[in-house]
């Protein structure tokens, strides 16, 4: 491999560790704080545990050599080996380039980690507390920190939470009407994609000048899908809440649910909790309800009556959820689309802003179709707008901040 993919210098790696697959990217650290660090490559392993494949591209989109995996998980180790082949993987990709911390995408901090955080034995047993609260999603994501931890002890590690930046909500976004104890165990609602939130944020200033601070709304829609009402570019309201089951309805997650249903379905229908989970998680949203796919380019593509009830019930949700996001603050000023669907679906963003007309959306719909990024008329009293989300960027920006901290 030749020394043409990056120069020498520090490497920052991100990890997204998921349960059937480990999202990567490599981005060089900048030392400039002005300056966003420039991502290298990028990557996925996928078919943990079976047939593990790692698959990377440069960040100009040209495919990288993949890293022969045998994928056979060490027992006891979760995806120890697929790690370490990743390690040695990198080492190849970006010869005289020295790995100087990896920050992981952590989906739960709890009410304590309300900022990236430095990953010590202590913060870890406290983080695996919390897998009750996420246990689809944090055992995978902390096993990784683990491995990566033995293989390489001296290296900073970090973990970016999701629910960081909702962490500020006011109490009533925040609180469940349930008894005070439950609120007072942590039983309340956390919100979810908040590294996503954060990015747009970020970059509102840049697209929207002093619009930024003021009534907006960011529509997330990908698999997991969810919105999030910001003042003052903060996080005022979401619409996941103790889990990243509640809200919209996503790719196989059902979203907002009468707790009745959940009842009904332990005391009637003789489900059991696990029984349960699953169908809530996995055959539920536009493939429970299209019986079709969870994929939204399958569905838009389908003839079939019940892609169509899909996709219907898709946008009736988020328009529902818009109108709420939008009482929270007081009305709207800016909508945003993002995420695969959000950032993708001509067709969701046209039915969305055509209900949302009673907000003050007018759709221009040629730049819509066209993709641009604004895609309200001149004419519109709120603008509507497609940003790009960049997830792994934010988790770089918290690791450049948090190594200035430890070297
Ligand atoms: P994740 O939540 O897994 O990160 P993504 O943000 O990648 O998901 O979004 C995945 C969703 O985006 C899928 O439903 C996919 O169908 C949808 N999507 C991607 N491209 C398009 C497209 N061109 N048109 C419609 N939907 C799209």
């Amino acid at each position: 491999m030749s020394t043409a993919l990056a120069p020498a210098g520090e490497t920052i790696v991100v990890l997204n560790a998921g349960s059937s697959s480990i999202k990567f990217a490599a981005f060089a650290r900048s030392m400039d704080d002005a300056v966003d660090p420039p991502r290298i490559l990028h990557g996925e392993i996928d078919g943990l545990g079976k047939e593990a494949r790692l698959l990377a591209w440069r960040d100009d989109g040209q495919a990288l050599p993949s890293g022969g995996l045998s994928g056979t998980a060490e027992a006891g180790q979760w995806y120890a080996s697929e790690l370490r082949m990743l390690f040695e993987w990198l080492e190849q990709q970006l010869p005289g380039r020295s790995l100087c911390a990896v920050a992981h995408r952590v989906v739960h901090g709890g009410t304590r980690f309300t900022k990236p955080v430095r990953v010590t034995a202590e913060v870890l047993e406290q983080l695996k507390a919390l897998c009750p609260l996420a246990p689809l999603h944090q055992p995978h994501n902390l096993a990784a920190i683990e491995v990566i931890a033995a293989l390489e002890p001296a290296l900073p590690q970090f973990a970016c939470f999701d629910t960081a930046f909702h962490a500020d909500q006011p109490w009533e976004a925040q609180t469940y009407a349930l008894p005070r104890r439950l609120r007072d165990a942590g039983v309340k609602r956390y919100g979810f994609h908040g590294l996503s939130y954060e990015y747009i944020a970020s970059v509102l200033p840049a697209h929207l000048g002093a619009l930024a601070d003021q009534r907006v709304v960011v529509a997330h829609l990908g698999n997991g899908a969810s919105m999030c009402a910001l003042r003052n570019r903060r996080s005022v309201a979401t619409s996941m809440g103790f889990t990243a089951l509640d809200g919209l309805m996503m790719g196989t997650r059902c979203g907002s649910l009468d707790p009745g249903v959940v009842l009904y379905l332990a005391m009637e229908l003789g489900m059991d909790a696990k029984a349960i989970e699953h169908m809530l998680y996995h055959e539920s949203g536009l493939l429970g309800v299209s019986e079709i796919s969870s994929d939204m380019r399958v569905l838009e593509a389908s003839d079939d009556p019940r892609a169509k009830a899909a996709i219907d019930l898709f946008v009736h949700r988020i328009h529902r959820e818009l109108g709420s996001l939008a009482a929270a603050l007081g009305g709207l000023d800016v909508l945003v689309f993002t995420a695969g669907i959000g950032e993708h679906s001509s067709l969701v963003r046209e039915r969305v802003c055509h209900a949302a007309s009673w907000l003050g959306i007018a759709l221009d719909e040629e730049a819509n179709r066209a993709g641009a990024r604004r895609i309200s008329s001149a004419a519109s009293r709120a603008s509507a707008w497609v940003i790009p989300t960049n997830e792994e960027l934010m988790l770089t920006r918290h690791a450049q901040d948090l190594l200035l901290q430890v070297c």
